[in-house]
């Protein structure tokens, strides 16, 4: 069974139908990278799978089973775990507290199984800053350790390097190759086609509230996504 999958996945905002019948599947160890120009859906469509907003029509599917009434605390328990582009942290906890608010684990089981995950990844993260002194890519690990102590099985990324250095997204990078690794399935948003290729085993673009291209990484060259992005010199933008 896919870990989760999302069929003919249907969004309007008012007039605005902004997915028209969108289907996307993950497994273990897929890293799905999500293309498509601003507005496309990328994010409402990912907002969907974790339960914050709710399709008009269509399914989902967690581990072969259907999910009738969906909403974020079911998305966390089934392991769907999303690291928004902007964290939604409490500036004024620390790391620790950041960590263990509204888990029902305690501060020494938490603070055990954290360390445990930043030796993994080879980040080294404070777990006593305060969140407020983060940077940008430190307020990301926070977000990511949190999915993991929560066992995420699906990580979605939403434009992560946007904020980052070059050396942060090095080794973001890498700790998405160990996640991958260890069986996580992530769906990777981003507009930037070179990390598409150095991360993801699968590409897909959407546009115009459809899927255009779905596939495996290595049967697509840089061309055939700016094409499938930009149809036929067509570079009206899909807003
Ligand atoms: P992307 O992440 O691909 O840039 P979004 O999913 O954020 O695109 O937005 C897709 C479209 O849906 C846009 O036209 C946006 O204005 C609209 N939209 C998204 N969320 C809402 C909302 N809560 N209310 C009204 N319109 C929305
Ligand atoms: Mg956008
Ligand atoms: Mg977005």
């Amino acid at each position: 069974n896919p870990l989760v999958e999302l069929k003919n996945i249907q969004k309007s905002f008012h007039q605005n139908q902004v997915l028209k019948g969108v289907s996307l599947a993950i497994h273990k160890s897929e890293v799905i990278s999500i293309i498509g120009g601003n507005g496309a859906g990328k994010s409402t469509l990912m907002k969907i799978l974790t339960g914050v907003y709710k399709a008009d029509s269509g399914e989902l599917e967690i581990n072969g089973e259907n999910i009738i009434h969906f909403n974020p605390l079911i998305a966390h328990q089934k392991g769907i775990y999303l690291v928004p582009q902007e964290p939604l942290l409490f500036p004024n906890m620390t790391v620790e507290q950041n960590l263990t608010i509204g888990f029902d684990k305690t501060k020494a089981e938490v603070r055990t199984t954290t360390k445990k995950l930043l030796e993994q990844l080879g980040w080294d993260l404070d777990l006593h800053r305060y969140a407020n002194s983060l940077t940008i890519a430190e307020q990301q690990q926070l977000e990511i350790i949190k999915g993991l102590l929560r066992n995420a099985k699906v990580l979605i990324l939403d434009e992560p390097t946007s904020a980052l250095t070059f050396s942060e997204t090095k080794s973001l990078f890498a700790v998405i190759e160990k996640l991958k690794t260890a069986g996580v399935g992530i769906f990777y948003i981003t507009h930037r086609l070179d990390e598409v290729f150095q991360i993801s085993t699968h590409a897909v673009i959407l546009r115009d509230g459809n899927i255009t291209l779905k596939g495996k990484i290595d049967q697509f060259t840089k061309e055939m996504l700016i094409e499938g992005l930009i149809p036929d010199g067509n570079i009206k933008n899909d807003t």
